[in-house]
């Protein structure tokens, strides 16, 4: 048996090519699939919101590369050198190391997610998320800077307490990066495909139902990547109340597209704007 230790820490030296060929890859796939075999018809105009997503997009990874000498990568390789963490106090067979390190990182950012949506501050942040009024490819990088921030450094806590090993820390970077892409896209996948991939992991039609302007369809499927985490924790809902094609995307109280270009974005959080009611704790909303 190989210790973890011995993990192909080299294959993480090729992180941003292999990021970024994936991202690139999943992106022109979905394009192409959304084209070809739309979900739903799109009821704002396309070009403006792509240019807002994908200038916030562009921004994020600037400053993160700017911004952070130390991304989850190198925290999981000083993890795994070090022997810090719950993984590392085992001796476990290094694809059972890697395995159960993406599969506990995909949870974490479940939890993170439902945090999101309870913690006043955070939901501000969150929100800029939810205000696209359509649901496609680029709403899947539509973060605010400050949360995509915030979330580095639960990733890296999270990498330091798990001991996540490196290669664990770049499957679950790039399955989030492009099932981001992937869930959020406005692709058509029949119904008997839905629910076999449903199984193991989120798809566009599961986490479209996130986006929904009801409040207590919002605060449903906060999975990432695997579908398992709202069907244990209580939070899965199958499909819209009203259907795709009749749901409404976005929040209630954000309507005009006007009001939400890239800048109007950045300072959206400091919005004076009453947002109590999307704020309260999950089981509350799920009962109104
Ligand atoms: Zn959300």
């Amino acid at each position: 048996m190989v210790p973890a230790e011995s993990v192909p820490i080299d294959a993480i030296a090729y992180e941003i090519p292999i990021r970024v060929g994936a991202f690139a890859a999943i992106f022109i796939c979905m394009f192409v699939f959304e084209l070809l075999s739309p979900r739903r018809k799109l009821t704002t105009s396309k070009m403006p919101r792509w240019f807002n997503n994908l200038s916030i997009h562009i921004l994020n990874t600037a400053m993160i590369r700017g911004l952070f000498p130390v991304i989850p990568i190198t925290v999981a390789i000083l993890a795994t050198e070090k022997g810090w963490g719950l993984i590392n106090l085992y001796h476990l067979a290094p694809w059972s190391a890697i395995i159960i390190g993406t599969v506990s990182l995909d949870f974490v950012i479940y939890l993170q997610h439902v945090a999101f949506h309870t913690v006043p501050l955070c939901w501000r942040l969150h929100m800029v998320h939810h205000t696209d009024m359509d649901i496609d490819m680029p709403t899947g990088v539509r973060f605010h800077p400050v949360e995509i921030i915030l979330s580095m450094f639960i990733k890296m806590a999270a990498i330091v307490i798990l001991g996540a090993p490196p290669l664990a820390v770049l499957i679950f970077e790039v399955a989030l990066n492009g099932g981001s892409i992937f869930t959020h896209s406005n692709a058509y996948i029949p119904g008997a495909v839905d629910r076999a991939i449903r199984v193991f992991f989120v798809t566009p039609d599961m986490h479209r139902v996130h986006h929904s302007v009801i409040i207590r369809e919002t605060n449903t499927n906060f999975g990432f990547n695997l579908s398992w985490w709202d069907r244990i924790m209580g939070t899965y809902q199958d499909q819209p109340s009203a259907g795709h094609e009749g749901m409404t995307i976005g929040l209630g109280y954000f309507r005009d597209e006007k009001k939400l270009s890239f800048l109007s974005l950045l300072v959206l959080p400091l919005t004076r704007k009453k947002i109590r009611n999307l704020i309260n704790p999950v089981r509350k909303e799920r009962n109104s």
